[in-house]
């Protein structure tokens, strides 16, 4: 049989009445009713036919725009040597999320949840002059993180496809051209793919590197990210690495020793909260100040915010240059500060203070003592205790004024489809992965990556196009064009037209699914929404005459035509299709 024709008796289409009750996510209930994808173990999926057919045109839409942008591919191993993970430091960093295991010598080896370390050691073997410089590779492979949360189906798996791109280049100037087509090749994948993206400034985490980095994100209402973004200048930001305009209205420094009266002891009873001390002594929760205490790799220090703002642990971890934040326990905290939980203060502190700039109330706050049961008024910094440091470390919050044009920042919830980083030394320096200058010297060289969740944009698809008609891929990665529904399996005139229209649309190249089942229309109906596929001709009474039903599902249009007219539309559709770029 023609590839370009499948039949739903002969294909493994498991296809469900209900959504097993663990499936949280849209997307991952309509991937396992539609018989995408079956669990196997909490985060780990098999891919079934047509679930796969959707992941390899992602794949081919990742390939042709990776390779039109300079990257080559090549596949690199899984199981990967502790030794390397040692020598850059993150056998120990990336902590529980790391897959170890041992091979029958008892060598220790790891399961690669990115490859850095792989490909930086590959490079640092076999390229050592600048003349085979730059040097653009990637991969699509499995990834292995034992996650802290799988969920979501194929969002946060803990087996999963990624496409995993490296550079490696003279300079940040060379680095920053690569770092563009790298970018330019995402918006391209991520359009041809039909999912609604925005690109946005975001943190580097365990990848780490010395550049900016980039995050791309597909709104969804499941997603785990927040966006921040600008409505008036286009500033976008994950919430992790988003800053605000610093809080105006600050006095001086010398206005306040002045001004403030003294700081004063006051009795507030059963005030552990910023919501208690607020109710109790009558003021806004934005004149007190939250001393929150973290062991920053194993050395305390108090970060302090206004009462109504949170601490960004990721901004306050950059700050620092650490490797591990965790806030400390209460028994630690007594231990630290000689303070029960809910009282810790900046006055008398004798570990280093970070303060946050809208923090700085030289008019004078209420903070905690440093006793049970008790806060003092008319703080004030530097009078009163020394900051280490003052800088943001607060998460901005929805309506806070955007850092380029003060217009009122919005926030929405994205999944993160893609990570995009300028490495620089990072790993070329602890992996000696150096070259030959023109003029002899020796060099480091300046590295970038690029990732893709492959499995996760699949969901994140989903997560977009499943609307009150059902599921509906979008045409550049649905598992087939054309969803072939013949009424009845029994009538020879249905059977005829079916075989002409097949036949017809494999001749011009477009991929069919033809449902003949010997159900009920409803059945067939009912699967076919949940299965998705863009366009659909059905066949039914007026066969006899060659007049089918036609829909482009992706406007919801329906009407009827002959099979003739139906075959034009749709290789008309689908050859225009890989021509929106
Ligand atoms: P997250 O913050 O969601 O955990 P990450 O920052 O750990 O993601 P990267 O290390 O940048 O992710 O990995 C590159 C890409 O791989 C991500 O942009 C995402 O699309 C995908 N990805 C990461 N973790 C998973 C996962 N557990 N399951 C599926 N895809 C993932
Ligand atoms: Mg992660």
């Amino acid at each position: 049989m023609s590839r370009y024709i499948s039949k739903q008796t002969s294909i493994l289409i498991p296809t469900l009445r209900e959504a097993p009750a663990e499936a949280e996510a849209r997307s991952h209930q309509l991937l396992l009713r539609a018989g995408f994808i079956r669990q196997l173990a909490a985060g780990i999926y098999s891919y079934l036919p047509l679930g796969w057919r959707v992941l390899r045109r992602i794949e081919s839409i990742v390939r042709e725009e990776m390779e039109d942008a300079g990257f080559q591919e090549l596949l690199l191993p899984a199981m990967q040597p502790a030794e390397l993970w040692e020598r850059s430091g993150r056998y120990g960093d990336y902590g529980a999320e790391l897959i170890r295991l041992q091979d029958r010598h008892e060598r220790e080896f790891v399961l690669g949840p990115t490859h850095e370390e792989v490909i930086t050691a590959l490079a640092a073997a076999e390229v050592n002059t600048y003349r085979k410089l730059p040097l653009r590779l990637y991969q699509i492979q499995t990834k292995f993180r034992d996650e802290r949360r799988p969920r979501f189906g194929l969002l946060r798996g803990r087996e999963f496809l990624m496409k995993d791109a490296y550079s490696f280049d003279r300079s940040w100037e060379d680095l920053d051209r690569t770092y563009q087509a790298a970018r330019d090749a995402y918006r391209r994948i991520f359009t041809r793919c039909g999912l609604k993206f925005s690109m946005v400034e975001a943190e580097a985490g365990s990848i780490g590197g010395e550049g900016e980095t980039h995050e791309f994100m597909a709104p969804a209402e499941i997603g785990e990210d927040t966006i921040v973004s600008c409505p008036a200048c286009g500033y976008a930001a994950n919430l992790e690495k988003a800053a605000a305009a610093a809080a105006a209205g600050e006095r001086s420094e010398e206005e306040a020793e002045h001004q403030a009266p003294a700081i004063q002891k006051v009795a507030t009873p059963n005030t552990r909260t910023i919501e208690e001390v607020s109710a109790f002594l009558r003021i806004p929760a934005s004149s007190i100040l939250k001393t929150m205490i973290y062991m920053a790799d194993g050395e305390p220090v108090a970060a302090i915010v206004r009462g109504d703002h949170e601490v960004n642990e990721n901004k306050l971890t950059a700050a620092l240059g650490c490797g591990a934040l965790e806030l400390a326990e209460p028994q630690d905290v007594l231990k630290i500060t000689g303070t029960p939980h809910g009282y810790a203060g900046p006055v008398g502190l004798h570990i280093p203070v970070y303060l946050d700039r809208d923090a700085v109330l030289y008019g004078g706050a209420v903070a905690g003592a440093g006793e049970a049961h008790a806060h003092v008024r008319n703080v004030v910094p530097f009078r009163d205790f020394q900051p280490a440091q003052i800088g943001d470390y607060r998460s901005v919050q929805e309506g806070d004024r955007c850092p380029n044009c003060a217009e009122a920042l919005q926030f929405a919830k994205g999944i993160e489809v893609g990570h995009i980083f300028k490495l620089g030394t990072k790993y070329s320096s602890v992996l000696d992965a150096g070259y030959t200058d023109e003029a002899g010297r020796e060099q480091t060289m300046i590295m970038g990556c690029y990732g893709i969740g492959i499995s996760r944009l699949l969901s994140a698809v989903a997560e977009q196009s499943l609307g009150d008609q059902g599921m509906c891929w979008p045409l550049g990665i649905a598992p087939h064009a054309v969803h072939l529904i013949p009424v009845s399996t029994q009538d020879p005139d249905q059977a005829a037209v079916v075989d002409q229209i097949a036949t017809e649309l494999a001749r011009q190249g477009v991929e069919c699914l033809i449902d003949d089942r010997e159900e009920r229309p409803g059945v067939k109906f009912k699967d076919a929404d949940l299965i998705g596929l863009p366009l659909r001709i059905v066949v039914g009474k007026r066969a006899g005459e060659g007049i089918v039903e036609w829909t482009d599902r992706r406007g919801g249009v329906r009407t009827e035509l002959t099979w003739q007219e139906a075959v034009r539309l749709a290789a008309g559709i689908c050859s225009t299709a890989g021509e929106t770029l």
